[in-house]
């Protein structure tokens, strides 16, 4: 493993954040910063567009490989957990890229949530789950009725992106498609992402499903868009047992998963998959198990 030192002094400064004049997401960009200046072969800063606030998505590139790869956490504001343990991953990953890949890390997709620690993402006057706000074969929330959706689906395109991951608290589960309001829930891949979540597990134990069978139903994920239009290898880790993590609770997480994700995209597969459509039924009346609390 490598030392979490520098991610640890950033959850320090994110739990005492009210003396500072600092936003906890500037906290944030400053560890990214830290990293990419401290391993500059290997890591560089990345943008991929700007939230309805006008913040900066932020990023670091890890990695000289030919296949692009994405660790994408904090989704829901309150989910830091999710954060820290995308932070961790990065710091490492920093300093050991994996040899075959270059892999995207974007700790903080919500980042006005993740500032208030909500849940939801304000745009427009309103407030918006940004993990139900993506196209889906079965509806959504949205789409796109925030700019950092949109930011990510166009960065997903653009950087073709083969496998990814979406990091989320709690449960804890590692989580494949689908995952939205039907009862074929099966994919033609199902062995391989049952591979992927144990290669993921091996530290954390975390029990691997299907995403609608082992949560509940959800219209308008990511995890499910990146894989319906792209064929995309996308898995959901609902890490730890809580929302509200303690401090040791954070060095946990992060020391059971940052191996776990770090082995799963070692052994995904190299190009995306070819039958992603889906061809099942949709029953809307699942949307109403969807408990919008993980
Ligand atoms: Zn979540």
């Amino acid at each position: 493993m490598a030392n979490y030192g520098l991610v640890w002094g950033l959850f320090l400064l994110l739990f005492s954040h009210s003396a500072f004049s600092q936003t906890k997401y500037e906290q944030i960009k400053a560890g990214l910063v830290q990293m990419a200046s401290k391993n500059p072969q290997n890591a560089r800063l990345i943008k991929i567009g700007e939230s309805d606030a006008n913040d900066s998505i932020l990023g670091l590139q890890i990695g000289h490989g030919p296949v692009n790869t994405l660790v994408v956490a904090t989704h829901h504001g309150n989910e830091y957990g999710s954060t820290y343990v995308a932070m961790s991953l990065a710091d490492n990953l920093s300093a050991q890229p994996l040899t075959d890949q270059t892999v995207f890390v974007i700790p903080v997709l919500n980042i006005s949530g993740f500032n208030a620690g909500q849940r939801r993402e304000l745009a427009r006057g309103t407030s918006w789950d940004a993990n139900r706000n993506y196209p889906g074969p079965c509806g959504t929330e949205g789409p796109f009725t925030l700019k950092s959706t949109n930011a990510l689906a166009q960065f997903i395109e653009a950087a073709n992106i083969v496998t990814s991951a979406t990091l989320h608290t709690y449960s804890p589960f590692v989580l494949y498609p689908w995952g939205h309001s039907t009862h074929q829930t099966s994919t033609p891949y199902d062995n391989i992402f049952i591979q992927m979540g144990k290669a993921a597990t091996v530290e954390s134990k975390y029990p691997v499903g299907n995403s609608t069978q082992m949560l509940y139903p959800a219209d308008g994920t990511y995890e499910d868009y990146a894989f319906w239009k792209h064929g995309i290898w996308s898995m959901l880790f609902e890490l730890g047992d809580t929302h509200n993590p303690s401090q040791s609770d954070l060095k946990t997480m992060a020391e059971v998963n940052v191996p776990g994700l770090k082995r799963m995209l070692a052994m995904a597969p190299k190009t995306r998959a070819i039958n992603h459509q889906f061809t099942g039924q949709c029953d809307v009346r699942g949307r109403f198990f969807d408990r919008h609390d993980e």
